[in-house]
């Protein structure tokens, strides 16, 4: 049985599986909590190139929002970026990147764009394995004395690879697809907005997805 839980950005109902929600959150009234840490993947989620560890250093600033390399391939922030990340930062929200990447490629561009200040955590790691990423994510949060639920975090990625193994890994963590599920990531907040102003139905109140 699948449980309407809230809407998506499009007003969509969106379902969790009652049984595993409760399984993982120990509440039974399908209830969820309001998210407090957002994971962000970052090739083709925050900027337009798919692998920028394939990318030759050093890069160089060509503006606010563009980098290249020594190539003089680029890479462009997908618009909303900055405004994307105020405005997490303004909902008193943790802030952390997961990304298969080398983690120098990634400092570098944070760097030259001033964008490391607003990861509270990053996860960068040249492996593809973000179960591992975000489960050291967990451990790494749970170490500084917050213990989130899975329902607390919402994970944003272009790719649903490793969705499965994640959850797997730490629980029903909210997920929205870049490029499906949103299509840019002003929609990000107002999903959050919308969640935060109706995190649940009422108890005991169900609708088909
Ligand atoms: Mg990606």
């Amino acid at each position: 049985m699948r449980v309407a839980i809230f809407s998506d950005v499009h007003g969509n109902a969106v379902g969790l599986d009652a049984s595993w929600l409760t399984k993982h959150t120990g509440r039974r009234d399908g209830s969820l909590m309001p998210v407090r840490l957002v994971v962000l993947d970052l090739d083709l989620t925050l900027w337009d190139h798919r692998n920028v560890t394939g990318l030759v250093r050093p890069f160089r600033r060509v503006d606010d929002e563009t980098i290249e390399d020594q190539g003089e391939v680029r890479v462009t922030l997908f618009p909303g970026v900055r405004a994307l990340l105020e405005g997490l930062r303004e909902r008193g929200l943790i802030i952390a990147c997961a990304s298969w990447n080398d983690p120098q490629a990634v400092e570098e561009i944070f760097d030259l764009l001033e964008l490391g200040h607003y990861f509270d955590h990053r996860k960068v790691e040249p492996h593809p394995h973000k179960q591992l990423t975000i489960s050291a994510l967990f451990a790494e949060l749970a170490e500084g004395g917050i213990s989130l639920a899975p329902d607390q975090v919402l994970y944003v990625d272009d790719r649903t690879l490793h969705l499965d193994a994640v959850r797997a890994a730490v629980g029903p963590i909210r997920f929205l697809q870049y490029g499906v599920d949103i299509r840019s990531l002003d929609e990000i907040l107002r999903y959050l907005d919308r969640a935060e102003a109706s995190p649940a139905l009422p108890a005991g109140t169900e609708r088909s997805t």
